[in-house]
């Protein structure tokens, strides 16, 4: 069997392009590789016989856990039935359209119609292209500019790689693309002055916008995008009043608002939509991960009723929309979408995020919180981050060159959990499977206490 053959290692080393690696070292054998194997709840097996808690569902996204064969059912069924039929000038099967029902039961009310892709980065491609379209229907064709925030993640494509506000994803890819402009993010630990409060450091944020606006020019400005919590940026919920405030400066500037859901959308906050959780009115959602949780590719962009119609006098005017991808709203995702939404309803997940994600946040603090180099313990649902520092009271950074995100994560895994470190900063970074169990929760946090001992001693 494939799986037993040893000349794996070397093929991984010799012909396969892995994401967001180091790829000299990969070629090279001197990083680490795994092989993954199985999974089940939220453990997963790799082929060395290691069983660990997989604290960060995959990369945010495996949300009701790995093994789940009602969800691998649908799909078999699905591909027996009708593996694919394309969904352009008006075909559908009964999964996408289902799902696109099931998805707007579940979204905010201003909402109105959802277009399928296979990744975040691609919806939010297409939330730039409908943005772009919208204003040249309505007749303004130089208000183009996106506003992203720095540390936001909105994928790694050209202008969502741009969009994207970390320097990584920008560094020799001749990026961001002149026409995204990026604002303060809004990182309360990470505010210019300590004394500064919560609502004050909204104000400081809403102000830096406000600038940024009037420099350039609403007239120049159609979009702002954002995660309601910022997620690889380093799992950030943002401070207080922040997203009405927000919102209160586009509404009068006449800018959209793009809400970047694909880690919060279906319950990882502990409601179903980010935007629910802070009452955000967006104009477009991006959805993916935990929309199929991750056992088929499969994205969205929820177009909000406002746009709708500007979309729907764009083509009364201008014919077809010119936009769609071959495997748009392909059936075996969309099966995958349904059969996942209904287990997150039938074990309520959206529940247990809440619940549980609050006890593991809770217990984290308790149990790192007032060591010497853990400067904030923070969360939101099941998403929770440790973010270290050299000396706690002044907020002071360790030297890039400790490692001490990697560190974390290595002397984790140690200990059978899998976490993240996040990119730009000394964050460990934590988003489990919506079923986590308080036990589970307390043996990641004891993995956490364990590792934040081994590396500070
Ligand atoms: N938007 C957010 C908020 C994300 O976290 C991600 C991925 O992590 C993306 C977009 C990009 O999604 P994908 O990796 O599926 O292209």
């Amino acid at each position: 069997m494939l799986l037993k053959n040893d000349q794996l290692d070397q093929w991984d080393r010799e012909n396969f392009f892995h994401p967001s690696t180091h790829l000299a070292q990969h070629a090279r054998g001197e990083s680490a590789n795994r092989i993954v194997t199985g999974g089940s709840g939220v453990y997963i097996e790799d082929r060395d016989g290691n069983r660990l808690l997989d604290a960060f569902a995959g990369l945010y996204c495996v949300n009701v856990g790995y093994g789940r064969t009602e969800i691998a059912d649908a799909i078999a069924e699905q591909a027996k039935e009708l593996a694919y039929y394309h969904a352009y000038v008006g075909h559908g099967t009964e999964a996408s359209i289902t799902l696109s029902k099931m998805i707007l039961d579940r979204a905010p009310d201003c909402m109105s119609k959802v277009y399928f892709g296979l990744g975040g980065s691609d919806a939010n491609e297409t939330n730039v292209k409908l943005i772009w379209y919208y204003n040249n229907i309505l007749g303004r064709p130089e208000k183009k500019k996106i506003i992203s925030r720095w540390r936001g993640y909105h994928g790694s494509g050209l202008m969502t790689g741009s969009l994207t506000g970390l320097e990584l994803f920008h560094k020799k890819f001749d990026l961001p693309f002149a026409q995204v402009l990026h604002t303060e993010a809004p990182y309360y630990y990470r505010r210019p002055k300590a004394e500064m409060s919560e609502e004050q450091f909204t104000a400081h944020c809403v102000a830096e916008l406000e600038a940024l606006i009037e420099r350039e020019g609403a007239d120049t400005i159609a979009a702002f995008i954002g995660e309601p919590v910022l997620g690889t940026g380093g799992i950030v919920p943002p401070p207080a009043g922040y997203w009405q405030e927000i919102q209160n400066v586009l509404k009068k500037h006449d800018i959209l608002l793009v809400a970047d859901e694909v880690v919060t959308g279906f319950g990882r906050l502990g409601s179903m939509f980010g935007s629910l959780h802070y009452d955000i009115e967006p104009d477009l959602i991006t959805i993916a991960k935990g929309l199929t949780s991750a056992y088929a590719p499969l994205s969205g962009s929820i177009v909000g009723k406002k746009m709708w119609e500007v979309l729907e006098k764009g083509t009364d005017e201008n014919g077809p929309i010119g936009h769609g991808w071959t495997y748009s709203a392909h059936p075996i995702g969309a099966a995958a979408g349904i059969a996942n939404l209904k287990l997150v309803d039938s074990l309520d997940l959206v529940k247990n995020s809440a619940e549980t994600g609050n006890y593991f946040v809770q217990a984290m603090k308790d149990a790192v919180g007032e060591h010497a180099h853990v400067g904030d313990v923070r969360g939101e649902g099941m998403l929770c981050a440790v973010e270290f520092a050299k000396d706690k009271h002044a907020r002071s950074f360790f030297d890039a060159s400790e490692k001490i995100g990697p560190q974390m994560a290595a002397a984790l895994l140690e200990n059978g959990v899998i976490g993240r470190a996040m990119p730009q900063g000394d964050i460990l970074g934590f988003a489990p499977p919506l079923c986590l169990t308080r036990e589970e929760a307390d043996k990641v946090v004891d993995a956490t206490a364990k590792a934040v001992k081994k590396v500070f001693g």
